[in-house]
């Protein structure tokens, strides 16, 4: 059997099995996992002996080239690809916005233009639904064949994406009907803009009272709410960026009760905490995102969520602003600081780093984490989020020793600061593969734009875990 590339001698990890063996591609895809495949049939061989090779990762959660505020995201699906590149993430899936009168079709046009040409890796989209007046609730079957398996609703940000439990419901039932999930923003928007408008009034003005406006207990009504209304329309629900101790527990009790029930966190919620506001002058807004930061104690919680399947994902919900220009378009008012950070680049190190050489769970629970679960959540499994044969060769050469201190000095997200600039993390990768290409190897780029594609995902039917 004749190979293109041969990885060499590396431990294989995925997500329930850990074994030494070379790994043979041909045409994207992976040919054959066996040892001492012969290097004579090789285009390319690739040593990987003292490394570990891992499922390219899979971030669920990205919001690339978005409007919003006023501004856009500074990541395009070629900067944003790229920088989840070198960080080890092969397949993005990203938002395309229904804003209000427009249809799904349009909005899926619209985000499909543009990535086009631009990713240098694989990416998919869900749709965020903001406006049901007219056939849209219809659309859903047309776009889940064409494989926008997932939709994204809102419970906050009343007047431009809130939806009222009544839409949230019906859209529930026809994504269950039709192969759909339902991913959900769980916060009370309602009371919230309440609680905001206080502050204001009050001249608190900061960007602290992002998150001080903005309670646990708003976050655990609204995932409670979207649990009960998946419930009662027999639907699949995955809460999105979860953030504290208090809707970890409506999930817990959902998922004990039996009900598929889904949830992911993000690197920033188990690694910052308010205390990140501390920051002087105006800099805590570097922290403005949603849900925001919480009090320290739920770190751990969050990690034991990771570790026991309370949580089945972690995502980034990467969505950069710049300092300069971009949230500084709320330095009087916190409410206008554009929500989201940047975080693409180092979800695999961190969480390598924090779950595995932190000792909460092993190589193959990251694994799970950051690429197989979010595949087989998301229809993408087991093209995408395994090593196995016939599978795309997304694959990542991982040095589990190697060290580095996150700094926006060093890091390819397009955007002049980092929300984790200073942490210390150990793993990282070393090779990353996009269907059998190189396309990072040692630091350096070796990709182009435009060669990822578009990949239509499969309907919901259960992670089959
Ligand atoms: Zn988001």
């Amino acid at each position: 059997m004749q190979f293109d590339t041969i990885i060499r001698d590396g431990t294989v990890v995925t997500a329930s099995d850990t074994y030494a063996s070379d790994i043979g591609i041909t045409g994207g895809r992976i040919a054959a996992i066996a040892s001492d495949l012969p290097a004579d049939n090789a285009g390319t061989l690739l040593d990987a002996k003292g490394f570990l090779v891992i499922p390219g990762g899979i971030d669920v959660h990205t919001h690339l080239d978005m409007p919003f505020g006023g501004t856009t995201s500074s990541d395009d699906f070629e900067t944003g690809t790229r920088a989840a590149a070198f960080g080890g993430t092969t397949t993005l899936i990203d938002f395309a916005i229904q804003y209000k009168g427009q249809s799904l079709r349009q909005a899926l046009d619209t985000w499909m233009k543009k990535a086009e040409g631009k990713a240098v890796a694989d990416y998919a989209f869900h749709c965020i639904i903001t406006d049901v007046a007219g056939a849209q609730l219809e659309e859903m079957r047309a776009l889940v064949r064409e494989g926008i398996s997932t939709f994204k609703l809102f419970m906050a940000y009343p007047g431009v994406f809130m939806l009222d439990d009544a839409t949230i419901f019906r859209a529930m039932l026809q994504a269950a009907k039709h192969g759909g999930m339902i991913c959900m923003h769980a916060e009370n928007g309602g009371a919230i803009d309440v609680i905001v408008r206080r502050a204001l009034a009050e001249g608190k003005t900061a960007p602290k009272y992002h998150a001080l406006t903005r309670p646990t207990t708003a976050e655990a009504e609204a995932t409670a709410r979207a649990i009960a209304l998946a419930e009662m329309a027999g639907a699949p629900v995955y809460i999105v960026h979860l953030s504290c101790n208090d809707a970890l527990e409506k999930v817990r009790e959902a998922r004990d009760r039996g009900l598929p029930v889904y949830a992911e966190t993000c690197p920033q919620y188990l690694y910052l905490s308010i205390e990140n506001f501390d920051a002087p002058g105006f800099e805590g807004a570097k922290y403005v995102f949603t849900p925001p930061l919480r009090e320290k104690w739920h770190q751990e919680k969050l990690w034991n969520g990771l570790a026991r399947d309370t949580l089945q994902v972690v995502s980034t919900d990467h969505c950069p602003f710049c300092f300069k220009e971009q949230k500084e378009l709320g330095k009087d008012d916190f409410t206008k600081i554009p929500n989201g950070g940047p975080g693409v680049e180092h979800r695999l190190s961190l969480i390598y780093s924090g779950g595995v050489h932190g000792g909460k769970f092993s190589a193959n629970r990251f694994v799970e984490l950051v690429s197989t679960a979010p595949a087989k959540l998301f229809g993408l499994y087991p093209r995408k989020g395994t090593i196995a044969v016939g599978s795309d060769a997304d694959l990542v050469v991982f040095d589990p020793n190697a060290e580095q201190v996150i700094s926006a000095k060093t890091h390819h997200m397009r955007v002049d600061y980092s929300m984790f600039e200073g942490i210390h993390v150990r793993g990282l990768p070393k090779v990353v593969f996009s269907r059998g290409r190189v396309i990072v190897q040692d630091g350096k780029f070796t990709g182009r734009a435009g060669a990822g594609e578009f990949i239509r995902r499969q309907t919901f039917t259960g992670p089959a875990m």
